[in-house]
């Protein structure tokens, strides 16, 4: 590599913070203990580390620590909040509303819910900034919507969602609200009592935590509807089989716990504060370059989704390689690329979609990286 390479990729994955780390360490190999090991002090170990992790983030989203339940990730998360319901629920209620805009774990689980239990799923519309229509979303909700999913912050465009206007809609028809929350505690502090969310999905990886684990909170009055989607042991009350991966729930609580701090919010203008730095660099080499999405303090802080005038972003993407990682929306499924779905409902055409590129900054990111990356841009695009 001739110089190093720069990550504007946060929104895709974080690196995990070095205290985030530490924090794991012993739990490789002085603690060994399965967590569900009842008869051994190994095991009592463990699951006192399970339980205080459990109970680190549940207070950090003003939650209980039973309802909390730990999972692979978001995706598992998501999935078990819309199947888990869709299959568990006794009522007549036969529509699930979600938003054109939501991750493909959502959007794939509720098409699961259609296709395999007979249910209708119909998709709220956006505006041009990716933001939910709240009007929509009120003439759609009736009593007969079980579940309206509507995540916090959008990963492509970084929009911020009125979700607790959502949930106060939702509860008007006695419908359950959940949201996936992937991207909102880097944009800000959740407390799923105030906002009056009945489930939300988190992810380590996206707040400087470990891959392969997340969390599901579950309002305890919804327990006894949800059925699991992983049969096992019967851990977790049986909501979620399988022994607990004590370092990743370790991990997952300390990054959950930094998102918490003092430190957070001034953590987060700071972050603002590059990115802008980045865009307005972008828009003096490449004019007419333009955010997509909301402006202002309400979009996630790291994110600028930015559209370039006449450039294939895919093409520039690979010709930054390796000095800038950053990335597109759009989807290969089967080997032909698809535009993304998120920029194809703020009304993008295929052909404008095909100029966006997302860059993504946080905790770790500084100014020597925005202007070595812009420069880098400069440089390929020939400025
Ligand atoms: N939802 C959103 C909004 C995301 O950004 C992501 C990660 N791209 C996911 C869900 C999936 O999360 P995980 O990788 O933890 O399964």
């Amino acid at each position: 590599m001739k110089k190093a390479s720069i990550y504007l990729d946060y929104q895709s994955t974080t690196p995990v913070d070095p205290r985030v780390i530490t924090e794991m360490l012993p739990y490789f190999f002085e603690v060994p203990g399965n967590p569900h090991a009842s008869e051994h002090a190994f095991g009592w170990m463990a699951n006192a580390a399970i339980e205080q992790a459990r109970s680190t983030i549940a207070c950090a989203i003003g939650a209980d620590e039973d309802e909390i339940l730990f999972t692979s990730g978001a995706t598992e998360s998501n999935n078990l909040a819309i199947l888990g319901l869709a299959v568990g629920a006794t009522s007549k209620r036969n529509r699930i509303l979600t938003s054109t805009i939501e991750h493909k774990s959502v959007l794939s689980a509720a098409r699961a819910a259609a296709r395999k239990l007979g249910f209708n799923v119909e998709l709220i519309p956006v505006n041009n900034q990716g933001v939910i229509r709240l009007e929509c979303l009120m003439n759609m909700l009736k009593d007969d919507v079980l579940l309206v999913s509507v995540m916090g912050f959008n990963n492509e465009v970084g929009s911020p969602q009125p979700i607790a206007e959502i949930a106060e809609l939702c509860h008007g028809v006695n419908a359950v609200f959940h949201s996936d929350g992937a991207q909102s505690l880097a944009a800000g502090v959740i407390d799923v009592g105030r906002i009056g969310l009945d489930m939300l999905s988190l992810s380590g990886h996206k707040i400087y935590g470990p891959k392969g684990i997340g969390a599901l909170y579950i309002s305890r009055n919804l327990h006894s509807f949800i059925e699991p989607i992983i049969y096992g042991g019967g851990q977790q009350e049986g909501l979620r089989s399988g022994t607990l991966p004590v370092p990743l729930c370790v991990g997952l609580a300390k990054a959950v716990s930094l998102m918490k701090t003092e430190d957070a919010l001034a953590e987060q203008i700071q972050i603002a504060a590059l990115r802008d730095r980045f865009v307005e660099r972008l828009i003096s080499i490449l004019p007419g370059t333009r955010l997509v999405g909301l402006t202002g303090n309400a979009r996630h802080p790291g994110n600028a989704n930015v559209f370039l005038p006449e450039v294939d972003a895919a093409d520039l993407l690979t010709r930054l390689q390796p000095r800038v990682a950053a990335s597109t929306g759009a989807a290969c499924t089967s080997g032909i690329p698809e535009p993304s779905h998120v920029l194809m409902a703020l009304g993008l055409s295929q052909q404008e979609a095909e100029s966006c590129i997302r860059f993504s900054f946080g905790r770790f990111s500084t100014k020597e990286h925005i202007d070595s990356a812009t420069d880098a841009i400069q440089e390929v695009l020939g400025r």
